[in-house]
């Protein structure tokens, strides 16, 4: 199918509440506003050079993500215009968004990306580590950020159920943490091409699909 044809049955076809992000990285910004030209908004893209690249090529009411490990001396290039970042795992980076958020003038919407797969390559928080952040405070001193919910990334496996799993416990985790952030601390984003029906069984309201639109990537 074309890009056009999959970004139109997306749109038809994913339940009320749940926001697709179109992950066009390593693709062409041909590729890109073709999906635009479907009526696809939001783009996710996972590292800076690329999101700054494509931005001034793209229409100003494209809602830039940041979907891939963001490290703190590139925050400043994405602060400008970024409109959400989804893969925040340290408090750090918190401190560095908040920073150059301010600096731009803006309050920039951030998720909390927890890691909850068995391996331990991957970037995130842990369950505990979250809790203890939050607990401590450290948020409060911090006004140029939104938070509004929390992602993570399935483990790469063909056990759908340990995914399922795992996207349960995240929303179980997004429930219990609503109390403390009230009511625009409202997304949860996970699922990609593989994995989002599953994803969405399980409670996702934002959606990251990369190849099912765009085909292969070629790095
Ligand atoms: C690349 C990427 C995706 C999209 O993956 P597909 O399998 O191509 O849909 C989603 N989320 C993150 C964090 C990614 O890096």
């Amino acid at each position: 199918m074309s890009i056009l044809s999959e970004i139109q049955t997306l749109h038809a076809t994913l339940p009320e509440g749940v926001t697709l992000v179109a992950v066009s990285k390593f693709h062409p910004i041909e590729a890109l506003r073709e999906a635009y030209e479907a009526g696809q908004r939001i783009f996710g893209e996972s590292r800076p050079q690329e999101m700054c690249a494509k931005q001034p090529l793209m229409p100003a009411d494209v809602e830039w993500h940041m979907i891939g490990h963001l490290q703190t001396n590139k925050v400043k290039y994405i602060a400008p215009f970024v409109a959400l970042i989804h893969s925040v795992d340290s408090a750090r980076l918190v401190a560095e968004i908040n920073r150059q958020a301010e600096r731009c003038g803006r309050v920039i919407d951030v998720l909390f990306e927890v890691h909850l797969a068995e391996d331990e390559s991957k970037s995130g928080w842990d369950e505990g580590e979250l809790r203890e952040f939050i607990a401590s405070g450290a948020l409060a001193d911090y006004h140029n950020i939104r938070v509004r919910g929390l992602m993570t990334i399935g483990t790469l496996t063909d056990d759908i159920e340990l995914n399922k799993s795992e996207f349960r416990a995240l929303r179980a985790l997004f429930e219990e943490l609503r109390g403390e952030f009230g009511e625009g601390f409202d997304t949860v984003s996970m699922g990609m091409t593989s994995d989002y029906r599953e994803a969405i069984e399980c409670g996702s309201t934002m959606v990251r699909i990369g190849s099912k639109i765009f085909g292969e990537r070629s790095y």
